[in-house]
């Protein structure tokens, strides 16, 4: 078990900066996802963490030792690539104590955590079967066997599951909790996709740009995002945002938009001046007959119990996410209420959350 740090980790290539001073602690049995689009820095975060690429500049602690400068191999951590990788002419057992018996444990007791791990797996029943006949879920948890069998420190993990199908893929990311609830390894875990961040991950770093924007639990980011960045990549359909121009003092409880009062969590900055940002997600859009706040029906998406409704509201156009219960006409005209708890406020010049 460790617990990882980093300290203003940078790498640059070239004149390229591809992570720029990046700070965060995973905690010891924590999961740690970085979640961020391509090119955003997940990569190479995760790979000076496992001392496969050196940093530019800044510290790598693992467990309070300084390991900036260790080599990969004296790190003593699991790094999870694509999970297909499997040696096909190995029988389960064989590949899973493969790391062991490279590293020279003696065979009882190669067997004995074969064993263990499998139970742990729940694929005992399979031990002495061929790998090349196994089903996709079977050979997952072989793949996973093999990477947790050395019980390393921590385990990194480059978006394992990204070759599975959705279905699939679904399964595999109850199966990673599940598992790590069972374990508490120390994990982080790449990833381009929030449903899967969001699902397993005890925190979550968001990246943009080699710069993570936030770093929180699943529920701070998706309920007080920093940034519109984080708001916009959070959620689906992601937050919506309702521009307006204005001059906001500490303490204002109110926005107006299009004319209407809106109350709005309370600013937490002296004053926000110019163009700024009403967030409010999709699932937080009543509609109410008798609300001022008025806007015109767009087109409707019907997903079964829900339906997403686009509205032209004047400040913007956003997404509703209600009830499939009611049909909605294209220029209908309806009410909106917010509850102002679900309220975020960015300044658009910064994008950083004010309220
Ligand atoms: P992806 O999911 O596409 O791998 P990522 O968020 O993991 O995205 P990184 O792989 O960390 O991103 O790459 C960040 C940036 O650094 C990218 O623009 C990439 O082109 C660049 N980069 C990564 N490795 C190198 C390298 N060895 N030389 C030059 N540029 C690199």
């Amino acid at each position: 078990m460790a617990e990882i740090r980093i300290e203003n980790l940078r790498k640059e290539f070239a004149d390229f900066v591809a992570v720029k001073d990046s700070s965060f602690v995973v905690n010891d049995g924590e999961f740690l996802a970085l979640l961020g689009p391509s090119g955003c820095g997940k990569t190479t975060t995760l790979r000076m963490i496992a001392g496969l690429e050196l940093p530019t500049s800044g510290k790598i602690y693992l467990d309070g030792e300084d390991v900036t400068f260790n080599r990969a191999s004296a790190r003593d951590i699991a790094f999870v690539f694509q999970l297909f990788a499997l040696y096909p002419h190995m029988n389960v057992r064989k590949n899973i104590g493969f790391p062991l018996l490279s590293q020279g444990m003696p065979r009882a007791e190669i067997r004995e955590r074969v064993e263990e791990t499998a139970r742990l797996l729940q694929i005992g029943h399979i031990l002495d079967r061929s790998v090349s006949g196994l089903a996709g879920g079977d050979r997952q948890r072989v793949a996973l066997g093999r990477a947790i069998v050395r019980r390393p420190k921590c385990f990194l993990m480059d978006e394992p599951l990204g070759t599975l199908d959705a279905e699939f893929r679904e399964v595999m990311v109850h199966e990673l909790r599940e598992l790590h609830n069972r374990v508490h390894a120390t994990t982080v875990y790449v990833t381009h996709d929030q449903h899967e961040a969001m699902a397993m991950a005890d925190k979550i770093a968001v990246m943009n740009h080699g710069v993570i924007e936030q770093f929180g639990t699943p529920q701070e980011i998706y309920r007080k995002p920093a940034s519109m960045y984080v708001a916009d990549f959070i959620g689906s359909p992601p937050m919506n945002f309702l521009r307006f121009t204005s001059g906001l003092r500490r303490g204002a409880s109110a926005v107006s938009l299009n004319g209407v009062d809106v109350i709005v969590p309370e600013i937490h900055q002296d004053v926000a001046v110019g163009e700024l940002a009403l967030g409010v997600r999709p699932e937080h859009i009543r509609f109410s007959d008798a609300s001022p706040l008025r806007g015109a029906v767009y087109g409707s998406e019907y997903l079964g119990t829900n339906q997403v409704v686009a509205i032209e509201t004047g400040s913007g156009l956003i997404k509703a996410r209600v009830p499939a219960n009611r049909n909605f006409h294209i220029g209908e005209t309806v009410g909106l209420e917010f509850t102002p708890a679900n309220l975020a406020l960015f300044d658009c010049k910064s994008g950083r959350a004010v309220a």
